[in-house]
């Protein structure tokens, strides 16, 4: 059966995948500084055979490596980047490695060894039936922070591809035709003149006023943006006591929304919203980018054969272990029965492995695959990483994604990744059917990243 080969070798290099992935979880690095993780990956394709180029389209910590020749190009989107203040021990109890640390909380340590392992079993079954085309893996920076594919692509990145898959640790054997937010992340940096605040505040120009009405103002605009909008902000910098007026303050907004189109017409009107705040209190405010995606656009076409293609892969097998580790942290998750009444789960499974299902739920979430999904036909899928009842971005997932659990579902993610990308090497129909249907979505229009030229890229 097609396929066999591309598995076996993933089993054979279940060591070699399941070491990348728990050096990348031990190790944990946030946007832009992945430079272990990066150099740690490269070494593994090398010795495969992958010819590897680090820093590629001007990330520094960006990787591409590719095998094979000719068409089609198929790429595999790696990621590696951890979140702060998620460490965690591989424990059912809330236990840190190093108390306020890094940890990988949304499972990245898993999926780059997932992306390897296809490229991987991908390349032996080609080898083995003498088939043409090329294979393409990019290690993709600063997922968390939703710029790093877009970085990747303003440097010329994925205009290769034929088609892409990309695959993320979940809960369950998912593939979702729902659209996940297209996002806008800026600073706000208000300077305004410090002063006694007692005796003479009336020579003081407050900055921190300015970015309090700015947050007003953001909060009645929301009565007036399009229901698929989300607006969240944070204070990053305040200088001063309460006895000096504050001469500077910041404040990072993300908008989100499921239309590209409605992010960027409301971040034009937050703009404003800031420029009314500084003329307000006579401050002035500088606006820094920070950088923006796309919203998410699956590839209904790949994702079909996406679906397929994990029906024919033998179950994963949880040990006792596995399933008393998944039990321990559904006890521990205060939501459990919420979740269980709202439908979202079901009781007493603890680690869902049923067959895959195809969902249409939209998300206020965000992806930066969709960078990729408007360059070439993309896919991206999920398979159970942690316990069903388990929040993304929270301590149990990096604890799953430190355990075997974590692992189990990595493997089964990269089988499912290259069985599909066999499917359409030995069947062109399917990517000549896949374009067909980015052509129709993207109607003629180029990509353009969202992301101008002059945005540097984070150090
Ligand atoms: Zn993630």
């Amino acid at each position: 059966m097609s396929g066999e080969t591309a598995q076996k070798s993933i089993d054979d290099k279940s060591n070699v995948l399941i070491e990348l992935a728990t050096k990348i979880w031990e190790n944990p690095e946030i946007a832009f500084q992945e430079v272990k993780a990066c150099q740690w990956t490269a070494e593994v394709l090398e010795k495969e055979g992958f010819e590897v180029e680090k820093g590629y389209a001007g990330v520094p910590t960006s990787l591409r490596a590719v095998w094979g020749s000719g068409k089609p190009v198929i790429g595999f989107l790696g990621e590696y980047d951890a979140l702060a203040n998620l460490s965690q021990k591989v424990s059912t109890v809330k236990d840190p490695v190093v108390d306020g640390a890094h940890g990988h909380g949304c499972g990245h340590n898993l999926m780059t060894p997932a992306c390897v392992g296809a490229a991987i079993g991908l390349k032996k079954e080609m080898e083995e039936k003498k088939l043409e085309g090329t294979i393409v893996f990019y290690g993709c920076p600063a997922e968390e922070v939703l710029t790093g594919k877009a970085f990747m692509a303003r440097g010329g990145a994925f205009r290769e591809l034929d088609i892409a898959f990309s695959w993320h640790a979940g809960t369950n054997n998912t593939l979702n035709l729902g659209v996940m937010a297209a996002l806008n992340s800026a600073k706000f940096h208000f300077k305004g003149t410090t002063a006694h605040a007692g005796a003479y505040p009336f020579n003081g120009r407050s900055a921190l006023d300015a970015a309090e009405l700015m947050n007003v103002g953001a909060n009645f605009l929301r009565e007036h943006v399009p229901d698929i909008t989300r607006i969240h902000y944070a204070f990053t910098e305040v200088h001063g006591a309460p006895n000096v007026v504050p001469d500077r303050a910041s404040v990072w907004y993300y908008i989100r929304a499921l239309s590209r189109d409605t992010v960027v017409d409301v971040y034009e009107r937050l703009i404003k919203v800031a420029r009314g705040a500084a003329m307000m209190t006579e401050t002035e405010v500088e606006v820094e980018f920070m950088g923006g995606c796309y919203n998410t656009m699956q590839n209904e076409t790949l994702v079909n054969v996406i679906k397929e293609a994990m029906e024919e892969l033998p179950e994963i097998e949880w040990s006792e272990e596995d399933m008393k580790f998944a039990e321990a942290l559904n006890k521990d998750n205060p939501d459990y029965d919420r979740m269980v009444a709202a439908g979202l789960i079901e009781k007493g499974v603890h680690l869902d492995n049923s067959a895959p299902s195809i969902r249409r739920t939209d998300a206020f979430g965000s992806n930066d695959v969709s960078e990729v999904q408007y360059i070439c036909p993309t896919a991206f899928l999920t398979t159970p990483c942690a316990n069903n009842a388990a929040v993304f971005h929270q301590w149990p997932t990096t604890a799953c994604a430190g355990h075997s659990i974590g692992m189990k579902g990595m493997l089964q993610g990269a089988k499912a990744m290259a069985v599909t990308a066999l499917k359409a090497v030995e069947n062109p129909e399917i990517i000549t059917k896949a374009k067909e249907e980015f052509d129709k979505a993207t109607n003629g229009k180029k990509y353009i990243c969202p992301i101008p030229d002059d945005v540097p890229i984070p150090q």
